[in-house]
């Protein structure tokens, strides 16, 4: 089976989140199940060296978006389809961003070209490619069901991947005629969306099958509460909605083998953790009684992942005697509020404003627990690769972290199954509370010891996820086959 991909990041290329992860780690998973997946991805800057290796296999010089070509080549163990068109994307720096909270103002041209061109290469094929499914990921690839939809030629299936619903390709309707898009799909059962048209919206509709990346998830998106205005959209297509667990490239997230760590180890020696730890307070000034926990953090800092309910139990957490180190950039006001917190404990909390990969894996395995308080969280990796190195997750119950994590309340810790801590409603005082159980259970270290073991041992890979997906394609082609009555 061949799947065309359809993405506008990809780990280790391009990366603002977790959406890079996904697409840079399931078509390996799918390859070991027989499915051949082919990334089309724009050749941003960092993808220079790539695109100049490889082949042309794709050429336009007539569309409204300027002249497009499409250069194969493989990378990082992935077939990818760059687009080339240095007037949308010869753009340095963050994808989508001209500036701190500036999109780029032709970001419906850069991403309806990525669909558009998906959408041909889906038809037609591409170096002796052809798909059977086109799956877009996001709003950037959201035209792409579309203009199969809509235009004639080769019928195609397609599914779309809802990584975050909060980002929904928003434009005003007198862009449209830029993007060559049959206008009878502006309409209310279309991507017309209050006068506007959304690259979402056209993708929820148009699909065949409809994911997201956690069963919670695909519940809570058409709760208004979490739908952010599409939950009635979502609701109309339950019946092709189905949420899918990530998983994590085990080969990248792996503490035996992590050139990150100072120390590696194994869930049959997880003690040897202390050695990272100790190199994490150093790098961050801290000075923590060994029988204290250290927590940390790895996060965009917005309201999205609950920081500012973290900074209001900083408090209760030095209080405690634990420890803290934050990782992360984002709303300025919540890096204000961090620093400060620092500046105020320097032995306790220490913080780093920035990104840092390398950093981010020291913590995960240096670190007794990961804090993630997030108001929604689609999947989230982060509490994954927390299981995989031990480093415990405390997490709010919602969307994949509630899958993914085993609260360590009193029938989960007497019957050795637990492997973090949850907790609800998503505020500071439950936060806090959960910081509290989390230091009870950790001034006891053989429960401690044996949720982290339990951690340890938890299936966070990608081989269940792909073969969800796999079932998924299947039946979606077979739909698409049967006789229609
Ligand atoms: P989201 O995609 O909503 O940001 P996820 O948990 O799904 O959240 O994915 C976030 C990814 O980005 C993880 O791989 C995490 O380790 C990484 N990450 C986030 N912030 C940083 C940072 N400051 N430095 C390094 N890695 C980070």
């Amino acid at each position: 089976m061949n799947v065309l991909f359809v993405a506008s990041e990809c780990a280790p290329f391009v990366k603002t989140g977790g959406l890079a992860d996904v697409v840079g780690a399931l078509p390996k998973a799918l390859a070991a199940s027989g499915v051949a997946v082919r990334i089309l991805l724009p050749a941003y800057p960092a993808l220079a060296p790539v695109v100049a290796q490889g082949r042309e296999v794709y050429a336009s010089s007539g569309s409204a978006f300027g002249p497009l070509r499409v250069v194969a080549a493989r990378s990082a163990e992935l077939d990818l389809l760059l687009l080339d068109a240095p007037q949308l994307f010869a753009r340095p720096g963050n994808p989508y961003l001209e500036g701190p909270g500036r999109d780029y103002p032709d970001n419906h041209l850069r991403f309806g070209a990525l669909s558009h061109v998906g959408a041909i290469l889906a038809r037609e094929g591409v170096d002796g490619f052809l798909p059977d499914i086109l799956h877009a990921h996001d709003w950037q690839a959201g035209l792409a069901p579309a203009y199969l939809a809509l235009t004639p030629g080769r019928s195609v299936t397609s599914v779309i991947t809802i990584h975050n619903i909060a980002f929904q390709g928003v434009f005003g309707a007198h862009l449209l005629p830029q993007l060559e898009l049959p206008l009878q799909g502006f309409n209310v059962d279309g991507f017309e969306y209050y006068g506007n048209f959304s690259f979402l919206k056209a993708g929820v509709v148009y699909a065949d099958r409809i994911t997201t990346v956690s069963p919670t998830y695909a519940r809570e998106l058409t709760d208004p509460a979490f739908g952010f205005g599409f939950e009635g959209i979502v609701a109309a297509r339950r019946g092709r909605l189905s949420g899918i667990l990530n998983g994590v490239d085990l080969d990248v997230w792996n503490p035996a083998k992590d050139p990150d760590l100072v120390k590696c180890y194994t869930g049959a020696a997880p003690t040897k953790r202390v050695a990272n730890r100790a190199a994490l307070e150093a790098r961050f000034g801290l000075s923590l009684a060994p029988d204290a926990p250290l927590f940390c953090v790895v996060s965009r800092l917005t309201r999205q992942k609950g920081i500012d309910l973290l900074v209001d139990v900083l408090p209760r957490l030095v209080a405690r005697g634990a420890g803290l180190v934050v990782l992360g950039s984002g709303d300025m006001d919540l890096e204000v509020r961090l620093r400060a917190a620092a500046a105020a404990w320097p032995e306790r909390i220490g913080v780093e404003l920035g990104y840092d990969e390398p950093l981010s894996h020291l913590m995960q395995g240096g670190a007794d627990s990961i804090i993630i308080p997030s108001r929604f969280e689609p999947c989230g990796l982060t509490q994954l690769y927390g299981l995989r190195y031990g480093c415990l997750p405390l997490v709010a119950r919602t969307g994949g972290l509630a899958d993914t994590v085993i609260d360590g309340n009193s029938v989960a810790l007497a019957s050795g199954v637990a492997t973090g801590f949850q907790f609800a409603p998503v505020t500071a005082a439950a936060l806090g509370d959960a910081i509290d159980r989390a230091c009870d259970v950790f001034a006891d270290k053989k429960a401690w010891r044996t949720m982290m073991t339990n951690a340890m041992r938890q299936r966070v890979g990608w081989d269940k996820s792909a073969a969800q997906y796999r079932n998924l394609y299947e039946s979606a082609l077979q739909e698409a086959a049967a006789p229609r009555d």
